[in-house]
């Protein structure tokens, strides 16, 4: 039987630790995670952008570790920015069969600090689930897990369940898709990306994925890094999708 790949992005808040340690050798299922890191001192500590898997599963796992504490909290603007910059190009090179979305919606605004704090939107992540169905033609499961705040979770479940119904969602407004990045996240992001291209050497022996495929996803993810960070507007982000 010819091997399934996955990709599994984990969206919660707090960082998928178990997730990761499941797949942590494992190249068929490539790992991403968004998470608060702020340096191992927001819960539970792990999710490091330098753990990035293990032979042959290097490089197929990928941290988002958002710095900065709530200084200012992430929104829109940020997840927005790691979808284009990290995310969306590393997904589509891997092209995988099927998407799995640890849902997690404690990162909707409506968290106190201690559970997140962080500001985003329910609209936002319809948005991104919308993304998310451009992969592995439309197969995506969502699987919720994480949440505090029944409104955000009602909310940001709604619009989820929207997308993947091919609902009609309402816009994200002009306000949020002309928002740069905070300053936390585009450092966040470059630390990602920095690690994971300089993993270039690793060695891929998956029953389906070549050296060449990794190579051409860094190449690749290096130069939608440049030119999603360096210039980055959220219209341009988002038109060309
Ligand atoms: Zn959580």
């Amino acid at each position: 039987l010819p091997c399934l790949l996955h990709l599994l992005t984990v969206q919660d808040v707090h960082h998928g630790n178990g997730t990761q340690e499941v797949f942590y050798s494992d190249p068929s299922v490539l790992y991403i995670s968004l998470h608060r890191y702020d340096n191992g001192n927001f819960f539970p500590g792990s999710g490091h952008p330098s753990e990035v898997g293990a032979s042959p599963g290097e490089g197929f796992n990928v941290n988002v570790g958002w710095m900065g504490g709530l200084n200012p909290p992430m929104g829109d603007a940020e997840y927005l920015a790691a979808f284009r910059a990290v995310v969306m190009p590393i997904a589509h090179e891997f092209s995988p069969d099927v998407v799995l979305v640890s849902a997690g919606f404690d990162a909707v605004e409506g968290h106190s600090s201690s559970l997140g704090g962080y500001k985003v939107t329910a609209k936002c992540f319809g948005f991104l689930t919308r993304q998310l169905m451009s992969l592995a033609g439309g197969k995506v499961v969502l699987a919720l897990e994480g949440g505090h705040d029944l409104k955000a979770i009602c909310d940001a479940s709604e619009a989820c369940v929207s997308a993947l119904l091919g609902m009609e969602v309402e816009p994200l407004s002009q306000s949020v898709l002309d928002q740069k990045p905070c300053e936390n996240a585009v450092l966040s992001l470059q630390k990602v990306i920095q690690i994971h291209g300089e993993n270039t050497t690793c060695h891929v022996t998956s029953r389906t994925i070549s050296n060449m495929t990794l190579r051409g996803l860094v190449a690749l993810w290096k130069i939608h890094a440049v030119s999603a960070i360096a210039s980055l507007s959220m219209g341009s982000l988002t038109s060309d999708r």
